[in-house]
């Protein structure tokens, strides 16, 4: 069926399909201008990719690096290390011994998605041995916040270079929500050691929700890299065995490290793939405490295993709220930032960031389900069929980007859905306007007269039988006139039929205009006119016979630019019910009539037919 219908396209099809796409994006421009509804598209679109991300978790379809562990400041460890040490924050002296014993195994980085600001807590002595503890290994990594408050009384610092990031920016992405004016130092000992520092600045989506990660930022004009980036460059410097200070950020907003290409949104976030629940369903979480309590000597049951491992520090603790919603949280669950960076980790490692397919693609998309679904709408004859595909379509396409996003692709799916829905309705309307217009031309055809353009012999006889039924059912009358052209025969014979056939025209219209509107004006055969008369009786139709015989005995006719005519009819009028009970009768008394005009001279309407031989005695 489908491919009879395809096969079937004709150009003009195609053009009119064109014509009504392009009215299609117009109406839909115009809407999405009026109601600034690319926000809302924006945001149902971002509902969509979250279903698409929790159609992945649930099928388990990426599986998460086993080499990402998270170290946890849980509710367990704050509490049994605030009883430890009596004091929270931790003296950061149990950081630097934390730091030494997992070296011991040798992981490949530890990242801390902690803070380690001056503040009143600050011990020099604890501070100090957390500094040498970080500079003594070149894999441990930690965070420090940028912020853009302008009401901040804080002047900016100027950071060292060798935190900076060399970013060569061949895209347009231009960083412009990700550049902050102002910076939470941590421990200047850390600062002006060798530890490398990464930020901890996250964006969300504006429903709040966290889809995207940056991966360098701005700060007086230097790029930084995220503590997750950072961490992943670090990873890739000891895989390569050379460093990545640099990295070149493409014309197509592509990152590039060693052999990745990584994809950038417009806004210069990486676009994050999920493997899973937080709290330690996807990544290994070891809690603080029970590395406190094997650091100190006691005897734990858990073997934690940290060779090769990449190693994040954060906190879980519901009472520390460092918690954001992620696509793959429900309503009110929420999922640890230091998971995230876990994330942010595993989807380096996996080549698995998301990419956006650019405006081009998705529109050109929309165009080839427009103009599918368009033209089988406009083809097929069968509603069922074209709710069928319209269905389809968009089922099939939908199921198309579900599988697109297992190779990292997102494909818009609300703008491409709502144009072939509304592709749908304009065409069924068009079609519909197509088919009466058809419908109507169809029976023009099938109830006038190609020459005169008056009704032909057909429809007036069914206009009889209605009269009359009308009639009978509401006791009424109705009145009939046959016309004929005198001596029709000798002007045909004296200017040919040509001229006669414009005569014929002329005599037409000449009856028309001067008819009303509910008169129906028929041609009955050959130079025979005839006209329906509806709730008028026998005196009236004379009148009007009478008048119309003088209209026309009075024009002029045209038949050439330079020659003119005159031509006068005679006529027969009849009467329902007094003329007679059906149309055979009533056209008769007509006839009769007409006859009698003939032979008494002709131009005239023939009224002494009653006098002489009234058709109620035949
Ligand atoms: P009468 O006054 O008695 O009616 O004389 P008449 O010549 O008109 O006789 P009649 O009505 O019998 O003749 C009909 C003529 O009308 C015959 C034919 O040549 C002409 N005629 C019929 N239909 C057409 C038409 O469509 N075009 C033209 N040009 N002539 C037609
Ligand atoms: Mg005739
Ligand atoms: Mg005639």
């Amino acid at each position: 069926m489908l491919k009879n219908i395809i096969k079937d396209i004709k150009p003009i099809h195609a053009i009119l399909v064109g014509l009504v796409v392009l009215l299609g994006i117009v109406i839909v421009c115009l809407i999405a201008k009026s109601l600034d509804i690319s926000d809302l598209i924006t945001k149902t679109e971002n509902k969509t990719f979250d279903s698409r991300q929790v159609m992945l978790v649930n099928n388990k379809i990426k599986k998460p690096n086993k080499d990402i562990v998270i170290v946890t400041i849980d509710d367990a460890s704050y509490e049994y290390l605030t009883n430890k040490y009596g004091e929270w924050p931790l003296p950061r002296s149990v950081y630097a011994d934390l730091i030494h014993f997992i070296e011991q195994q040798n992981p490949t980085s530890i990242s801390f998605d902690l803070m380690f600001v001056s503040s009143l807590k600050s011990s020099g002595s604890a501070d100090n041995k957390l500094a040498d503890a970080m500079n003594s290994y070149d894999n441990i990594l930690t965070g420090m916040n940028f912020d853009d408050m302008s009401y901040d009384v804080r002047e900016p610092i100027n950071l060292p270079a060798r935190l900076q990031l060399t970013v060569t920016n061949k895209s347009n992405v231009d960083f412009q929500n990700l550049t902050f004016t102002n910076c939470r130092p941590i421990l200047s000992q850390i600062i002006n050691s060798n530890t490398k520092i990464g930020i901890l600045n996250i964006v969300r989506s504006s429903d709040g929700i966290v889809r995207e990660f940056p991966a360098v930022v701005k700060y007086q004009n230097g790029y930084y890299p995220n503590l997750a980036f950072l961490t992943a460059l670090n990873y890739q410097s000891k895989i390569d065995k050379k460093s990545y200070n640099e990295i070149i950020i493409d014309k197509n907003a592509n990152i590039l490290v060693s052999n990745k290409k990584i994809p950038m949104n417009k806004d210069g976030g990486l676009i994050l793939n999920w493997y899973g629940p937080s709290q330690g369903l996807t990544y290994e979480h070891i809690p603080l405490y029970k590395l406190v309590m094997q650091m100190s000597g006691e005897k734990i049951k858990e073997q934690y295993d940290f060779k090769n491992k990449i190693v994040f520090v954060g906190t879980t603790a519901t009472s520390m709220a460092d918690v954001k919603s992620v696509p793959i949280t429900g309503a009110g669950e929420t999922y640890p930032g230091v998971e995230i960076y876990a994330t942010f980790m595993n989807n380096f490692i996996d080549n698995n960031f998301i990419k956006k397919a650019s405006t081009p693609a998705n529109i050109l998309i929309t165009i080839l389900l427009v103009v599918f679904v368009g033209t089988v709408v406009l083809k097929t004859n069968s509603t069922p069929i074209a709710v069928f595909t319209a269905i389809l379509t968009i089922l099939g396409y939908t199921l198309l980007t579900y599988a697109a996003m297992i190779m990292n692709l997102w494909l818009d799916i609300v703008v491409p859905v709502l144009s072939v829905i509304a592709i749908f309705v304009i065409a069924y309307i068009v079609k519909y306007i197509i088919k009466s217009r058809d419908f109507e031309h169809q029976y023009k055809l099938a109830t006038t007269d190609g020459l005169t353009e008056l009704y032909n012999h057909r429809y007036f006889q069914d206009q009889m039988r209605r009269q009359i039924a009308n009639c009978q059912r509401y006791n009424n009358e109705f009145s009939m006139i046959i016309i004929d052209i005198d001596h029709f025969k000798k002007f045909n014979d004296t200017y040919g039929h040509q001229a006669g056939d414009a005569v014929l025209r002329q005599v037409a219209q000449t009856l028309k205009t001067n008819t009303r509107a509910t008169d129906i004006v028929c041609r009955y055969g050959g130079e025979e006119m005839s006209i329906i008369l509806s709730n008028t009786d026998k005196d009236e139709a004379i009148y009007n016979a009478q008048r119309i015989c003088k209209e026309v005995a009075n024009k002029v006719f045209k038949l050439s630019p330079t020659q003119t005519t005159h031509v006068t009819i005679s006529l027969g009028v009849s009467t329902y019910p007094h003329d007679g009970e059906t149309p055979q009768q009533i056209i008769e008394v007509a006839d009769q009539g007409l006859y009698y005009a003939k032979e008494h001279g002709r131009n005239q309407v023939g009224l002494a037919v009653y006098n002489e031989n009234p058709p109620t005695e035949n």
